[in-house]
């Protein structure tokens, strides 16, 4: 049997449960100061023979898959043409197959139309994650997401447009303390014009061998203090003003919180507060965990 993933895996939370396929291999901006997830790897896609090798063995172990994730970094990178007809063939070989997801990068975005997506979406691809990070134009350009945020808005706004669910992840400490409020209010107005169904709040953690790591090494980047960190993100909340599901529940944060907005946003500022005051944060050496 060939062995079916290559190197490191990641996905989103939310598909914790989901069969992963890796369409792609790495990541094709890969370019991004504080990510580390595909430094090791060459970029490449893979071809539909190649994934079919790896859906023989995953059928071998799965038989009732509801939701496939595409790996890995980007598979949105692919042509319209080869990810339809990949949509195609999963949907054709688990019959209970219910919702296909997929990361994307903005340049991935930008360069399909909303005429593909909606395509994209008639064929299966149920859900796109977006890596927003951060509103912030200076930010956006320092990080080297490698778009502008009018760029950033018009991917996002292509997928919601397309009537394909959104969902969006920032980091929370992405600017350090001096940029925290502008990168939290900006990356608030950039949601707030976008309206993605979902937002994740991850907070900032440093990846040995990424470009940030080296930055905090030589003192040029510092990172948020937890207390620092609640604020931003209770910034970021207050600023809100798009209906979507927040969340700020990931292994990295310093306290769990989740709600619908703009219903649950006073109870979200109230937990932030209450964290604030009674200390009660999740201990450094836990985060990530
Ligand atoms: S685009 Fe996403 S996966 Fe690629 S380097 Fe940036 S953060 Fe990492």
């Amino acid at each position: 049997m060939v062995p079916m993933y290559e190197g490191s895996i990641w996905r989103p939370p939310s598909e914790a449960r989901s069969l992963i396929l890796q369409a792609t291999i790495g990541c094709s901006n890969n370019t991004c100061t504080f990510c580390g997830s595909y430094k090791s790897k060459k970029f490449r896609i893979k071809s539909l023979a190649n994934l079919k090798e790896d859906v023989a063995v995953a059928k071998a172990y799965y038989r009732n898959v509801r939701r496939i994730f595409l790996a890995d970094g980007d598979a949105l990178v692919m042509k319209t043409s080869q990810f339809i007809e990949t949509l195609d063939y999963l949907y054709e070989e688990f019959p209970n197959l219910e919702r296909v997801g997929a990361y994307a990068c903005p340049q991935n975005l930008l360069q399909k139309s909303v005429d593909e997506l909606q395509m994209l979406q008639d064929h299966g691809l149920g859900i796109i994650y977006l890596g927003v990070e951060t509103g912030l134009e200076s930010l956006l350009e320092k990080v080297r997401k490698g778009v502008t945020r009018n760029e950033m808005r018009e991917a996002g706004s292509k997928v919601v447009t397309a009537g394909i669910p959104l969902s969006v992840t920032i980091i929370i400490g992405l600017g350090g303390p001096d940029l925290s409020e502008s990168h939290a209010r900006e990356t608030a107005s950039l949601l707030n014009s976008m309206s993605p169904d979902y937002v994740g709040a991850l907070t900032l953690m440093l990846v040995e061998g990424t470009d940030l790591y080296t930055e905090y090494g030589n003192g040029q980047f510092h990172l948020l203090a937890p207390e620092e960190t609640l604020r931003e993100l209770y910034w970021l909340i207050e600023s809100l003003e798009c209906t979507t599901m927040f969340r700020s529940n990931h292994a990295s944060n310093y306290i769990p919180l989740g709600g619908d907005l703009p219903q649950d946003k006073s109870r979200l500022l109230q937990e932030i507060k209450t964290a604030l005051k009674t200390g009660n944060l999740k201990s450094e050496y836990l985060r990530g965990l």
